[in-house]
């Protein structure tokens, strides 16, 4: 397994699975549960995916057979912005993510969007971090103007930003801001999605070839081989495993430089510069 270590010394592995739309438990239970067996270390979820419980129980359940031990996971989730209006809101979204996966602790846990008051919210982070009861915190969706603004604020810095990052969207700035600052970049949609027919895309596959690799495969490796974390999701065991299967081949310079070729610059998922999408994040109720 291949590790990068965080600002304050903990080591995050450099492949992890994602479960965002799986809202279906019994789905979410299983499709951990064979990620946990097929190798994966790193779990990815949050409040606002409604499926930390799932999660839990499968973590639960690969500790109880022996799988794993808790020590070996490293399991990531994220506070909702419905909870970042205040520190109490705050304290309470972080009490409701520790007791709905039930594993003791979360090793990582992210403000899910740079919205609400985040810097309040951020503060109710730091003070259950210093309870060791969240062992690292960062943000999520952070540009770097808002990154560098929030580093330079807070006490703890974020240990890491989770954005959106495929060939389709580089964001060779933000990597940059980010390795300044001493921020671990962690790709959030490392397949676009599904768009640009990326599991056939021509580049991707024709590099695949000389490696014995599939585009989705090139994919994960191009983020990784830039010291990018990457958390494919996908419920089927196959692509489970095909995913996973990234960790013996690197990419030449010249392959780097032809998905670099890729580049669209902009995100076709969100766009959070829209004032309509704002509202509409900031109305998604996760609870009463
Ligand atoms: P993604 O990983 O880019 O793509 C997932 C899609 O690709 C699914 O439709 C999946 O289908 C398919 N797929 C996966 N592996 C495949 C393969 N080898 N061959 C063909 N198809 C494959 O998208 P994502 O789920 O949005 O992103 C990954 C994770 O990032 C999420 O699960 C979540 O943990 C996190 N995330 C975070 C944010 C944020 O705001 N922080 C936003 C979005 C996502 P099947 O499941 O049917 O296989």
């Amino acid at each position: 397994m291949e590790y990068v270590t965080l600002k304050n010394g903990t080591k995050m592995p450099l492949i992890g699975f994602g479960v965002f739309q799986v809202p279906d438990p019994k789905e979410c239970e299983e499709a951990v549960y064979t990620a946990i067996k097929t190798g994966y270390r790193l779990i990815d979820t949050a409040a606002a995916y409604m499926n930390e419980e799932a999660v839990g129980k499968a973590i639960r359940r690969a500790i109880g057979e022996g799988v794993v031990k808790r020590e070996d996971l490293f399991v990531v989730s994220k506070l909702w912005v419905q909870d970042m209006k205040n520190e109490e809101t705050a304290e309470q979204g972080i009490l409701s993510s520790l007791k709905k996966l039930d594993i003791g602790y979360i090793d990582l846990y992210l403000e899910h969007q740079a919205m609400g008051d985040y810097f309040a919210a951020y503060r109710a982070m730091e003070k259950y971090y210093k309870k060791g009861l969240l062992k690292s915190i960062g943000v999520s969706n952070f540009y770097p103007f808002m990154l560098v603004n929030f580093c330079k604020t807070v006490e703890i810095t974020p240990a890491v930003d989770q954005i959106e990052i495929h060939p389709f969207y580089q964001r060779e700035e933000d990597l940059q801001v980010m390795k300044e600052y001493g921020v671990q970049p962690m790709a959030w949609g490392p397949f676009d999605e599904g768009r640009h027919h990326i599991f056939s895309q021509p580049v991707l596959t024709e590099i695949g070839k000389k490696y014995g690799k599939s585009a989705a495969q090139v994919a994960l490796r191009w983020n990784m081989d830039r010291g990018v974390v990457v958390i494919p999701k996908s419920t089927h065991e196959e692509r489970i495993r095909q995913n996973f299967d990234v960790q013996d081949f690197h990419l030449s310079k010249e392959d780097m430089e032809a998905i670099s070729a890729l580049d669209l610059g902009h995100s076709e998922i969100i766009n959070h510069f829209n004032p309509k999408v704002q509202e509409m994040c900031l109305n998604v109720k996760i609870h009463d």
